[in-house]
C-alpha cells in the first residue's frame, strides 16, 4: 500500500471540511431550538475553535449525537491532516487506502483494524454504525 500522495491529500481535505460545515449545520439546525444550547456552547474548552464537538453527545437527541460523534471524528482528522499523520491506521500504523478514506474520510483505521477495535471496543452506542 502505497501513502496519499498530495493530489489525494487535497482532495480529501476538501471532503473533510464539507463534510465538516454539512455537519455543524445540520447540528445547529437540530439544536438551534434548545435552550441547553446556548448553555453546552459555553462549555468548549477551546474558545478559539468554537468546536461542537467537545460538547457532551448526552442531549437525548439522538440525530445531534450521532452528528457530533462524526463532527468529532472529523476535526480529528483534520488534526491529524495538519500534523501530518493523516491517513495512517491508529493502529497498525500502515496507510488506509485512499478508496476507504474518500468512502469514510474520519477513518482512523484501516477496516482490518477498525472491526477488531469494535469488536475489543464495544460501547453499545445506538445507532453509532454506519
Ligand atoms: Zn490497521
Amino acid at each position: 500500500m502505497d501513502d496519499l500522495n498530495e493530489q489525494q491529500k487535497t482532495r480529501l481535505g476538501e471532503v473533510l471540511l464539507q463534510r465538516e460545515l454539512a455537519l455543524r449545520a445540520d447540528i445547529q439546525r437540530e439544536i438551534s431550538s434548545q435552550d441547553e444550547y446556548v448553555q453546552l456552547a459555553s462549555e468548549v474548552p477551546d474558545p478559539g475553535d468554537l468546536s461542537f464537538a467537545n460538547l457532551s453527545v448526552d442531549l437525548g437527541n439522538a440525530a445531534v449525537s450521532r452528528d457530533l460523534h462524526e463532527l468529532r471524528a472529523v476535526e480529528l482528522a483534520r488534526k491529524r491532516m495538519a500534523n501530518g499523520v493523516y491517513g495512517e491506521c491508529a493502529s497498525c500504523g500502515y496507510p488506509i487506502p485512499f478508496e476507504r478514506l474518500l468512502a469514510m474520510p474520519s477513518a482512523e483505521r484501516c477496516a482490518p483494524c477498525q472491526e477488531n477495535f469494535e469488536r475489543t471496543h464495544h460501547e453499545g452506542h445506538r445507532g453509532a454504525t454506519m
